[in-house]
């Protein structure tokens, strides 16, 4: 019998890897604009018509490819991104197949114009049906442009399959979406026949979603931030009450490239449960890092399906960390879905400006009388403690008769006992307590006992309240008997007025920011007078290295920056009273497990665990 097997004409087999590259114009942007990624582009110009089927445009001002690069880019598995088998366990690119190019040639009117930074001219190259039809020499600016005509023109029953403009203008917009999204930090034009839609400047994650779906947004979004040996995530999941009735505002992107995971989507959904109605769905834009090894992109074509080495962990880390974030948030009365109305600053409350409370001087003190504590900081606590009851100094006052002060029940009332097991045990007030170390406070549960880092609970439970303080309109402050002056660089002040606001709505009071000092005359309740100083050096410098990650709203970073330098720390003695306020504080707390950085506050022994010792 005659030899019959024959290889395919190159032409051929281009055109039947396009249809695997290739389904629609959607998958020809997508390649494009990662290729212009790729290529180290600062701005990318997408000019589409007619739904991508009479051009797609992309125009860049990367790296640019040489006259002998720009031909070879069109050959099949040519490509400068990987060289060997291993790479593809270490990619940085979005390609590495060496077929995109190769596969729109085939099957569209190409036009290729390039050029090197290095070279003075550039190459102008026209290919079509993976035919090279023209080559020139030609003048044009650094970086490449490839415009993809007529798609489709020789495979009719291909084109004929297309939908109309209209829904293949979305698939593109959908890519759009995607690649921007994932790359904030460059500049982005698109334009549909001839009109810009979308002019993005480069600008952190929180920015580019808000100039994509438009500056309603923003008030949307709540920042998720979760750091793991396996993945690192970033990011913001949409606050409850926006969650909508179709699925559209999610997007998940691994190492910045996007993906779709079923699995790791229903994590996220796992993790709003309860507090969103069954049939709408959540908005979330997540970025996770996992190191490349972890990540098979290979198994799809078109690589938004990836697989992950250990996608469990990966569920369950993602699902507590959203849960996390809007437990979090969760404090923001906005956002409280099962609405309780004992949280709410009450009304007469809200409007009132800030409140200097009055000092009552205890004529029978005698210092001599009692022995003074050996730890000036044991008072502290407590005196914080007091404190805070005092940021409602005037309330009674400004209250109708119809809400009576009983009607006023605050977190710090309540013990939730998220600790105590079983519904059947009473939910108790700790009332035994006892400190080691000057470190840790031990209680006991009916279950056996519970040992909390007392700097840990310290910070949980000021910054909860910090939190929520900085809700109330205006915050009540402690005007200091003295104006407090204070030095700082020129470079510190431009942070306070640019965060004066904000500070302001937690209760600092400035009565003047000049070149280089400011003039406090009001703090908030429970900063000291001695600390103010350290307090606003320590909010300065977070506040300088947030702007480089800017992924956390102010309020929470100046929650968690006063927390942790008005905490208790290790090392200091509590007296029973102060130990006791502490615990209680600390399970009134929403979340009490972990501290604001994500510590753990509390373990818990059972007494099964203590019996198994004494075996
Ligand atoms: P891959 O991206 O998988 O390498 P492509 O067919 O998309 O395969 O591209 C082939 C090669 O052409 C790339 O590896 C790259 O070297 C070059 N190339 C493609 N587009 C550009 C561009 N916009 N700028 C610079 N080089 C490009
Ligand atoms: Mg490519």
């Amino acid at each position: 019998m005659a030899d019959i097997i024959k290889l395919l004409p190159e032409h051929v087999a281009n055109q039947i890897a396009a249809g695997e590259v290739v389904q629609r114009p959607a998958s020809v942007v997508k390649e494009l604009l990662e290729n212009a990624l790729d290529a180290g582009a600062s701005c990318i110009k997408l000019i589409v018509k007619d739904g991508g089927k009479a051009l797609i445009q992309v125009v860049d001002d990367g790296i640019g490819m040489s006259a002998t690069d720009a031909r070879l880019s069109f050959a099949r598995h040519a490509t400068s991104k990987i060289q060997k088998a291993e790479d593809l366990f270490n990619l940085s690119t979005k390609g590495f197949r060496g077929e995109a190019l190769a596969s729109i040639a085939a099957i569209a009117h190409v036009e290729m114009q390039t050029r090197p930074d290095s070279d003075e001219t550039g190459t102008h190259l026209r290919i079509e049906g993976s035919e090279v039809v023209s080559q020139e020499v030609t003048v044009t600016s650094k970086g490449t442009s490839i415009a993809v005509k007529n798609l489709f023109f020789n495979i009719p029953a291909r084109r004929n399959f297309l939908k109309s403009n209209h829904v293949e203008f979305r698939h593109i917009t959908d890519e759009f979406h995607r690649v921007a999204l994932a790359h904030p930090g460059v500049a982005f034009h698109f334009y549909n026949n001839g009109s810009e839609l979308f002019n993005l400047p480069a600008d952190n994650y929180r920015k580019r979603i808000v100039h994509i779906f438009g500056s309603r947004m923003n008030q949307k979004l709540v920042p998720v931030e979760e750091e793991t040996p396996i993945v690192k995530i970033k990011g913001f999941i949409t606050k409850p009450e926006f969650a909508k009735k179709s699925r559209g505002e999610q997007f998940i992107f691994v190492n910045n490239r996007f993906i779709k995971s079923p699995y790791l989507h229903h994590a996220l959904v796992a993790a709003f449960e309860g507090l969103i109605k069954s049939d709408t769905y959540p908005g979330y834009f997540l970025y996770l890092e996992v190191n490349p090894a972890s990540l098979d992109i290979n198994i799809h074509p078109t690589k938004t399906e990836v697989k992950f080495d250990d996608e469990h962990s990966l569920y369950a880390i993602l699902r507590s960390t959203v849960k996390h974030s809007l437990g979090q948030f969760n404090v923001v009365p906005a956002l409280d879905f099962d609405h309780d109305p004992n949280l709410d600053t009450p009304y007469g409350f809200r409007n009132k400006s800030a409140i200097t409370p009055q000092v009552t001087v205890d004529a029978g003190f005698n210092p001599f009388r009692e022995k003074q504590m050996g730890n000036g900081t044991t008072q502290s606590y407590r005196k914080k403690i007091e404190n805070w009851d005092g940021l409602y100094v005037g309330m009674e006052s400004s209250m109708g008769d119809n809400i009576g002060s009983n009607s006023i029940t605050y977190e710090s009332d309540t013990i939730t006992g998220s600790i105590f097991e079983g519904e059947n045990e009473p939910q108790e007030t700790i009332t035994t307590t006892f400190q080691i170390r000057r470190k840790y406070i031990v209680t006991t549960i009916k279950s056996g006992m519970v040992i909390i880092d007392q700097s840990r609970a310290h910070q949980r439970v000021l910054y909860e309240r910090f939190l929520k303080n900085s809700t109330i309109k205006e915050a009540v402050s402690q005007q200091l008997l003295f104006p407090l002056r204070l030095s700082f660089s020129t470079s510190e002040i431009d942070v306070l007025q640019k965060i004066e606001s904000i500070l302001v709505s937690v209760g600092f009071i400035f009565d003047k920011i000049e070149n280089e000092s400011i003039t406090v005359t009001g703090v908030p309740l429970l900063v000291a007078e001695s600390e103010v100083g350290m307090v606003l050096d320590q909010l300065i410098s977070d506040y300088q290295q947030e702007i480089n990650g800017e992924s956390f709203s102010h309020t929470d970073m100046l929650s968690k920056t006063l927390a942790k330098t008005l905490s208790v720390k290790t090392g200091e003695v509590l007296d029973r009273q102060s130990q006791l306020a502490l615990v209680n504080d600390l399970f009134a707390c929403k979340e009490s497990l972990t501290s604001p950085f994500n510590k753990p506050v509390y373990i818990t022994i059972t007494e099964n665990d203590i019996d198994k010792k004494f075996i």
